[in-house]
């Protein structure tokens, strides 16, 4: 039926017959044309921070040379731009290594609750700056999955982050982990953690798209933030290769719940 659908071969046989061989070649020009497109977006993300750094060297050149003032004001803007293409790059290669790996199963036994633990600890400073709260569930008992210990600190990393960024001063971010004896959609036992945080929440219509690479809900939000539009592609890539999977629930003005489900482990 479609229109990329190529004739590769036509042998012809004894007898008044042959084969035709036909080869459906949509899949491959889709995948090309998303490298096409994620080359191209990385290209507009990383100049953008590239087009303000020369910007403002060429301002401390000319306008601005011997404004004191102007120099520590432009020297800070130009460092938190430089970070923001770094952060870009770390970003690009988790999900480049992530995306490699996709196809094999880690083997580890990890307990999910102590890699919960020790993420909440790296972030204290983040969330005390923010004036963030964390209500964790019970961390002390086991939650033991087979998985990959810097992948999924970097998942939960991700989402608490994005809590912190998204989630507003004052405000409590909980973290619930509860084994279910059967999950429907992964049809085994899994073990679910949830991350919840009371900020504005999410549009509907923008939910299933989030996990897309560079797309983010408020363009200008997510850069103040010094947000990539990565996060959560690098995090439903380490999803998948757990073979888990992802639910992202949001009310508007009450917050938005991103929740994994994790097939439960030996
Ligand atoms: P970013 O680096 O922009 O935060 P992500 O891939 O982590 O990129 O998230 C994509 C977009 O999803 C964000 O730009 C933001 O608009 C939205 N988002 C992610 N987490 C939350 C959250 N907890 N609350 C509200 N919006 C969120």
């Amino acid at each position: 039926s479609g229109e990329n659908v190529y004739l590769i071969s036509a042998s012809p046989l004894p007898d008044d017959t042959a084969v035709l061989c036909f080869e459906d070649q949509s899949r491959q020009e889709e995948s090309e044309m998303m490298r096409r497109d994620f080359v191209a977006n990385i290209s507009h993300e990383l100049r953008t921070p590239l087009t303000s750094l020369m910007g403002f060297i060429e301002t401390l050149r000319g306008p601005a040379r011997g404004d004191v003032d102007a120099h520590d004001r432009f020297l800070t803007i130009m460092e938190q731009e430089a970070q923001r293409m770094n952060r870009m790059v770390s970003d690009l290669l988790s999900l480049s290594r992530v995306e490699v790996d996709e196809r094999i199963r880690p083997r580890d036994r990890i307990d999910l609750a102590s890699v919960l633990r020790s993420v909440i600890a790296t972030l204290e400073g983040k969330l005390s700056d923010a004036d963030i709260t964390v209500a964790a569930a019970d961390l002390e008992q086991e939650f033991s999955i087979l998985g990959d210990r810097d992948q999924l600190t970097q998942l939960f990393l991700n989402l608490i982050e994005n809590a912190i960024k998204y989630g507003g001063a004052g405000k409590t971010i909980h973290v619930g982990i509860q084994r279910l004896s059967r999950d429907q959609p992964l049809r085994q036992p899994a073990i679910q953690v949830e991350i919840r945080d009371e900020g504005e929440g999410i549009d509907e219509m923008h939910l299933p798209r989030l996990t897309e690479r560079f797309y983010r809900v408020d363009d200008h939000r997510s850069r103040d933030q010094g947000g990539t539009g990565l996060g959560l592609a690098i995090v439903k890539h380490i999803v998948n290769r757990h073979r888990g999977r992802l639910e992202i629930k949001s009310d508007q003005g009450v917050g938005s719940r991103f929740s994994v489900f994790f097939p439960a482990g030996p």
